[in-house]
């Protein structure tokens, strides 16, 4: 079966410009040449820093951004090379969630003129619009009488939750989460997490789920990519993932997930390099804690280790 989306070699760079004349002294290699698939009703986790990129790849796939080079596929369809019309069409298919419930919902509309926005946009439900709201509504969990009320009137959770009723008023077949649960209280995100399950497996719906750590991700992916620097480092089930690390990089974000065995935490020296420069070779060799003289002079290929298992390092 064809994946429903497909990222191929994809790039982006944003200038760095100075001087009257905006001259270009550098570009910032916020993707460096990435490549996935996602599958029909497939959770596919993008984890790392902030500043590998991972945010910059759910803006690509929306088309938010335009890429520097490389192609992206939706359902077969290059959509990189579709104009505002054509786009406008895929876009309805593909929604995002946002980290800041708050921020991401206008402040001035009631809840059932956020939701209705959605659908007119799109031309959905007209001749039982209100009907439809209060279907969304209490699909993530709402009374119907939230429809009259403001942002403001609801907890951290609860607008997180108006958020994925928007994005589901249209009817995706793809949903972007962008840390949805990370401004949330502990207790409300394991909640949240276990609506995007329900949603997931009642709509038969692909996630895209940005995180910054591991520890968030684990219940909710089926598959998850490891990112420093714009670069993949590594791809794998979440099970293999989690029980056979092959990355320091990945072992390294693994030994930050509290747990009440002691474990050994692994600190990484240094910050993350300067994304417009690079470091040559391995862009993990400045803070990898087993890195060889060779690693800064040849950057590693991905390899597939094991099936589906694929990682960026000398060592495999
Ligand atoms: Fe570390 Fe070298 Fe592997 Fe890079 S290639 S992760 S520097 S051991």
């Amino acid at each position: 079966m064809p994946s429903l989306l497909r990222v191929e070699d994809i790039k982006k760079y944003f200038p760095v410009e100075r001087g009257i004349f905006k001259k270009e002294v550098a570009r910032i290699r916020a993707v460096d040449g990435i490549s996935f698939s996602l599958d029909k009703g497939e959770t596919l986790s993008l984890v790392g820093e902030s500043g590998c990129g991972k945010t910059t790849v759910a803006r690509l796939i929306l088309r938010l951004l335009e890429p520097t080079s490389g192609a992206i596929y939706f359902k077969g369809q290059n959509i990189s090379t579709l104009d505002r019309k054509e786009m406008f069409k895929v876009r309805g298919l593909m929604q995002i969630i946002f980290q800041d419930p708050f921020g991401s919902l206008n402040p001035r509309q009631r809840v059932g003129d956020i939701i209705g926005e959605a659908l007119s946009i799109h031309n959905l439900a007209q001749d039982r619009r209100r009907e439809r709201i209060g279907e969304l509504l209490r699909t993530v969990g709402l009374e119907e009488e939230c429809i009259w009320r403001y942002p403001h009137q609801f907890s951290g959770g609860q607008r997180q939750r108006i958020g994925i009723a928007r994005a589901l008023a249209v009817e995706p077949e793809l949903m972007v989460c962008d840390e949805p649960i990370s401004a949330l209280d502990v207790s409300i995100q394991a909640q949240i997490l276990n609506l995007l399950k329900e949603l997931q497996e009642r709509f038969d719906l692909s996630f895209i789920f940005i995180a910054h750590d591991l520890a968030v991700v684990k219940h909710i992916s089926h598959r998850v990519v490891i990112m420093y620097l714009g670069k993949i480092v590594e791809l794998a089930e979440t099970e293999e993932l989690y029980s056979n690390p092959l990355h320091p990089y990945t072992k390294a974000l693994l030994s930050a997930i509290p747990t009440i065995e002691k474990r050994e935490r692994i600190v990484l020296r240094g910050e993350i390099p300067d994304p417009s420069h690079p470091p040559k070779g391995c862009r993990f060799h400045t803070r990898c804690p087993i890195a060889k003289p060779e690693c800064s002079e040849r950057e590693p290929a991905p390899k597939e280790v094991t099936k589906g298992h694929l990682v960026s390092c000398y060592l495999f």
